[in-house]
């Protein structure tokens, strides 16, 4: 066995009501005075932490937007100035926790994240900002924050359509760990125990969100399979998101949910050690078909024409992905490509067999 690890350094403080140290952790930070950032919809959310602030806290910033545009962070950043702040708590979902990240990056300033989805950016040292249109990623410790409060509470409000394709969104990260080319065995353990925790506690989450136990449950799965797209590159799942997102404007959890059970199939051949292990975390007969399964029973969307994509576009989109493709367990190949996009384009359940040219 020979692998290479590199750990990340972050406090992460996890339970129920545990948003009620957030004023014990900026303290620990050694802050005084911290913006607190949220998007216009959860600016109630991020008022009540100021207040819990105290002394500590500065103002709200509620401008947080997806996929992080320069000017919102420019915006904040003037605020931040203006207000003499020395820290940063972002209190949403990977958009407001971007926020935080694009500030980091620019000021060295401390960040506390606080989930409220399962998208999992707070443990990832990776950024993605856009500007006039064009979306582009980094990866530096520098936007990871440095302490993660996650508290259960604030996930049992998320609405149920969300939280099945957010914890999704979550599985595909630990999905593409398993057939990294930089895997390593304590990732794929995280890898493997983050798919079960959510396998077993979306469906009840489905049925009753508010189950305190199930909601604990996806969260840690969340915070596994956030720490593994933090720990390990990424593969075509992850490259066909993000030109499906940023070429086409298609959603990002609901893209990451169709998308999933066809990139599986796709490279099921090329990585049967990982195709076993997420069947295993499971509970089903096949990987890909398992996932498809999962998406259909939380009632995610199965189809990319029904979150927006043109059928006159799978070439376009094909021809983008394979242009500066990532590594995969499987090589890229255009013809593959665009039967997949045609798969996951009408959302039929899919068959490993199907992409094996023989
Ligand atoms: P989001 O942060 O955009 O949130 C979606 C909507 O849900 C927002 O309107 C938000 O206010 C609302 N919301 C969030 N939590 C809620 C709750 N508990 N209850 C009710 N409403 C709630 O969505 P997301 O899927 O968490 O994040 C997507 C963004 O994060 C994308 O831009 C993606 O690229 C980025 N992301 C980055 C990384 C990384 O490592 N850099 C990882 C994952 C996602």
């Amino acid at each position: 066995m020979s692998f290479t690890y590199n750990g990340l350094p972050s406090r992460v403080i996890f339970g129920q009501g545990t948003l009620s140290r957030v004023a014990k952790e900026v303290e620990a930070l050694g802050c005084h005075r911290v913006l607190v950032l949220s998007t216009p919809g959860q600016e109630g959310r991020a008022r009540e932490v100021l207040s819990q602030l105290g002394h500590l806290g500065a103002e709200v910033f509620a401008g947080a937007r997806m996929h992080t545009p320069v000017k919102t962070t420019e915006e904040a950043m003037y605020v931040l100035a203006s207000l003499d702040a020395d820290g940063v708590v972002a209190i949403g979902g990977g958009s407001t926790i971007g926020l935080g990240k694009a500030i980091a990056l620019r000021t060295d300033l401390p960040q506390i994240a606080i989930p409220t989805t399962y998208a999992g950016s707070e443990m990832t040292p990776i950024l993605g900002e856009t500007k006039d249109g064009i979306k582009t990623t980094q990866r530096t410790v520098k936007v990871l924050p440095e302490t993660v409060i996650y508290d259960v509470n604030l996930t049992l409000g998320l609405p149920i359509g969300m939280s099945g394709i957010s914890g999704i969104n979550a599985i595909a990260h630990a999905v593409e760990a398993l057939y990294a080319k930089d895997r390593n065995p304590i990732v794929s353990w995280m890898a493997e125990e983050g798919i079960a925790a959510l396998a077993r506690s979306l469906p009840k989450i489905a049925a009753t969100p508010t189950d305190v136990a199930a909601r604990a449950d996806a969260l840690y799965g969340a915070w596994l399979c956030g720490a593994c797209l933090g720990a390990v590159e990424m593969s075509l799942h992850h490259k066909l998101c993000h030109t499906l997102g940023g070429s086409f404007d298609l959603p990002h959890a609901e893209t990451h949910a169709v998308v999933l059970p066809h990139v599986v199939a796709y490279n099921a051949e090329a990585a049967p050690e990982a195709m076993m292990r997420i069947a295993r975390a499971l509970v089903a007969n096949d990987a890909a078909g398992g996932l498809y399964d999962l998406a259909k029973a939380l009632g995610a969307p199965l189809t990319l024409r029904d979150i927006g994509l043109k059928e006159k576009d799978i070439d376009r989109a094909m021809a983008i992905a394979t242009a500066n493709p990532y590594w995969n367990p499987r090589k890229i190949e255009a013809n593959g490509i665009r039967r997949l996009l045609n798969n996951a384009y009408t959302g039929l359940r899919p068959k490993a067999m199907e992409y094996i040219d023989r």
